[in-house]
Formats: structure tokens, sequence, C-alpha cells
């Protein structure tokens, strides 16, 4: 996949640039290949209240993560230890179960070494519904 110069493989879709060959199985810096691997997925009342709202944030927890922080409150999603995988379209029908929810967002959690597969066609057609910002 290639967005506007933004590779998924050999990737360079973050700051790292570890140029990972996704596609072909490779794991990145961030520990996930092209596929699309989500951890958690539901209404979140525990962000800041402007985020979550009243009725919650739909919350979105992507396994994998770019980042090794050392105080990491997620760790086993962030090392890509939990995480089911999803396609885009699945991806896409989520967003919008989350919004037929209530939810007052769309709340991407650590999504930058997935942003190419959230970015494409079918998830970009379903966005004509979605009437809540995604953050
Ligand atoms: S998103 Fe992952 S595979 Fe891509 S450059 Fe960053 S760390 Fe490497």
């Amino acid at each position: 996949m290639d967005w506007k110069g933004i590779r998924v493989s050999p990737c360079n879709l973050c700051p790292r640039e570890c140029g990972a060959k996704r596609d072909e199985g490779g794991r990145g810096f961030c520990g996930m290949d092209e596929r699309i691997y989500l951890a958690r997925a539901a209404l979140h009342m525990w962000e800041e209240p402007c985020i979550s709202g009243t009725q919650g944030s739909g919350t979105v927890f992507f396994s994998g993560c770019n980042l090794r922080c050392v105080y990491c409150q997620n760790y086993e999603i962030a090392a890509g230890e939990r995480g089911q995988q999803v396609s885009q379209e699945r991806l896409s029908e989520i967003f919008l179960e989350l919004q037929g929810l209530g939810a007052a967002n769309i709340n991407l959690v650590t999504p930058d070494h997935y942003v190419v597969q959230v970015e494409i066609e079918d998830i970009e057609d379903k966005s004509l519904q979605f009437d809540v910002h995604v953050l």
C-alpha cells in the first residue's frame, strides 16, 4: 500500500522509518505487520470529561506501538501481545457501531502504525456516514 508517498512496505509510516517489509509479514519496531489488530473497541467513560462526554468515547485500542514509553499503562497491548486481527471493512463497521451506541467521538488509541490502513477506501466511504469527530 502506498498513500501519497507514505508506505506500509517498506514502512515509513512513522518517524522511526524502520523500513520493515510489512506486506511480506515483516514486523517493524512497532511490532506489527500490515494487518490491523485491535485489542479493544468500546465506549470508554474514563477519558477526560470533555472527551468521554456523557455517553463515553468510542475508543479503539490498536495493538502495537512505535514508542517505547517506560511508563506505558497499556504495555501488553502496546507490545502487540493482545489483539485480534480485523479487516479494514470490519474496522469501519466497528466505528459505525460505536457511533450507533452513542459515542461522543471515535477515539483512536495509538493508530500511527496503521495510518494508511485506516485511511483507505472502505473506511473513507463509510466515513461519510460519521457525524462524530475522529480523535
Ligand atoms: S510504523 Fe512500525 S514498521 Fe512502520 S516505520 Fe514505524 S515502527 Fe517501523
